[in-house]
């Protein structure tokens, strides 16, 4: 079934150049990049947007990292896309990520992940609107 997810290209990602590499491997997989932008959050924002992790332990952390410079921001569009996408990425550990992904191949610690999807419609659909409105997702 077709579906949206919402993707982030991490501070760390952006700043390694890694923003090409990403996007290519989304296209190749027939994820549809339907809304795109370039942001940075402030650290209430990040605190916003990772609002379900508020108790654990790193919440602090990867609210400063999440804040700490620009994010590439889409709306990917495709078949069964959250669940495409979050196997694209790999684990959020990548010395646990499966060999090919993006984390496995770019990634350098457990908090600086390089990228971040939605993980079900609910938040799909939640983080979609955090950062677009329906005015900038082309249909
Ligand atoms: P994301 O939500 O960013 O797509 P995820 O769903 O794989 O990643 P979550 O458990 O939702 O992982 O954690 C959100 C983010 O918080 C992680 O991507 C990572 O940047 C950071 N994080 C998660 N676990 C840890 C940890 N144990 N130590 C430090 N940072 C962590
Ligand atoms: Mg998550």
């Amino acid at each position: 079934m077709k579906e949206r997810t919402l993707g982030i290209i991490k501070p760390d990602g952006v700043a390694r150049k890694l923003i090409g590499r990403v996007m290519e491997r989304l296209e190749e997989a027939e994820l549809r990049i339907v809304a795109l932008k370039m942001i940075k959050l402030s650290k209430e924002q990040a605190k916003g947007f990772y609002k379900v992790h508020e108790r654990k332990p790193f919440y602090e952390s990867v609210t400063d990292f999440m804040s700490s410079g620009p994010c590439v921001v889409m709306v990917l569009e495709g078949k069964d896309a959250i669940e495409k996408y979050r196997t694209l990425m790999g684990a959020t550990d990548h010395r646990k990520a499966a060999e090919g992904t993006i984390r496995r191949d770019f990634a350098t610690d457990i908090e600086k992940n390089v990228v971040h999807g939605s993980d079900s419609k609910v938040t799909a659909e939640y983080e979609i609107g955090f950062f677009f409105s329906t005015l900038e997702i082309a249909g």
